[in-house]
């Protein structure tokens, strides 16, 4: 089969051919139907994120696929289902294991790191994941290149738990990527009276008004700060959310959040994330600062139904598709920052 490995950091990926996996006792074999292209991909390729990632792994972790073959003693399964995964294969007895946060495992194997991943025809989900009850299937109608997206919405969902929206709440995003589309929808799901979205691209601020965000702001051309405490009667946003690695932007959501308010760090931040802030107004103002990382097989369940009822619009989340024979031109695409969310489709 073909798979687009990886090579070593900043070396660039290729298309090879290699052994096409068969499924072993306990395992599954899928027939790739999608795998979405995700921004940690990237950061991989140039060799930014290199711990645990495997030479000559098959990237992409944002994999959705048929049954291709179910290996013995596998259960719950029959070819043809249309079935997709959380990439994290935790161990179930470290110590965020136990708390019942597994999404942050010590011991934890990643698809797409050392597990190989869905930029390939076939895609084999590991015994390990099969016992964990990792392996969920979605219901016959939903398009694979949208259950693709349970892993990006799987992981908003672990975040959203870290920074909560409570019915009323003014919730305000920065960027209006792939991410920050996600968190808009599941903001207003949770209640949210108007959800703000900022990003400099015009593109990108209309697919927001289209998904529901009652205000978006160009932060190059408006006044976020004064647009948001309008919105608040001069107090700020009840939450924050920075879905864009860019470290001053972190000052800025301090800045927005009223008394008490809440900042998520959605984005990770590029090397050891240093980042100056006014630690005073979290002292002062009581300010709620959150991380989020990956995302367990509960919230991956919740983001597969999300999906399959259409209360998520992943549709319009999906603007390009590119064919497994030109996964390079796909990966050149998202790395142009054109488009939204990015499809590859074994032809
Ligand atoms: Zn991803
Ligand atoms: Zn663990």
């Amino acid at each position: 089969m073909r798979a687009f490995t990886y090579r070593g950091p900043g070396v660039p990926a290729e298309l090879t051919e290699v052994p096409t996996p068969t499924a072993g006792p306990g395992e599954v074999l899928t027939r790739v139907g999608a795998n979405t292209v995700c921004g940690t991909d990237l950061r991989i390729l140039r060799g930014e994120k290199s711990k645990g990632v495997e030479l000559g792994v098959v990237l992409g972790h944002e994999v959705a696929g048929y049954v291709e073959a179910v290996g013995e003693g596998v259960t719950g399964f029959e070819v043809g289902d249309l079935v997709s995964m959380p990439p994290s294969v935790c161990c179930g007895v470290c110590g965020p294991c136990r708390r019942g946060t597994e999404h942050l495992c010590d011991d934890v194997h990643l698809v797409g790191y050392d597990i190989n991943g869905g930029l390939a025809d076939y895609w084999l989900i590991p015994r390990t994941a099969i016992d964990r009850g990792q392996l969920i299937k979605a219901s016959g109608h939903v398009d694979a290149a949208q259950l693709a997206l349970a892993e990006p919405i799987s992981c908003c969902l672990s975040g959203l738990d870290n920074y909560r929206v409570e019915v009323g709440d003014l919730v305000v995003i920065i960027g209006a990527g792939p991410i920050g589309l996600i968190h808009l929808q599941l903001a207003r799901i949770a209640g949210a009276r108007a959800v703000v979205v900022s990003d400099p691209s015009e593109t990108r601020r209309a697919t927001a008004a289209a998904l529901g965000a009652g205000v978006t702001v160009d932060p190059t051309a408006e006044d976020l700060p004064a647009i948001v405490r309008d919105m608040s009667g001069g107090e700020g946003a009840d939450v924050a959310v920075l879905c864009i690695g860019v470290p001053q932007l972190l000052n800025d959501c301090l800045n927005l959040v009223r008394k008490r308010g809440r900042v998520s760090i959605f984005a990770g931040l590029a090397g050891e994330g240093w980042s100056n802030i006014a630690a005073n107004l979290i002292h002062y103002r009581e300010i709620t600062v959150v991380g989020a990382s990956n995302s367990g097989r509960e919230n991956f369940v919740r983001a597969v139904r999300l999906i399959e009822s259409g209360a998520i619009d992943t549709a319009s989340l999906i603007t390009h598709t590119f064919p497994l024979s030109r996964a390079t031109e796909a990966i050149e695409f998202v790395a142009s920052g054109e488009g939204i969310k990015v499809a590859v489709i074994p032809d």
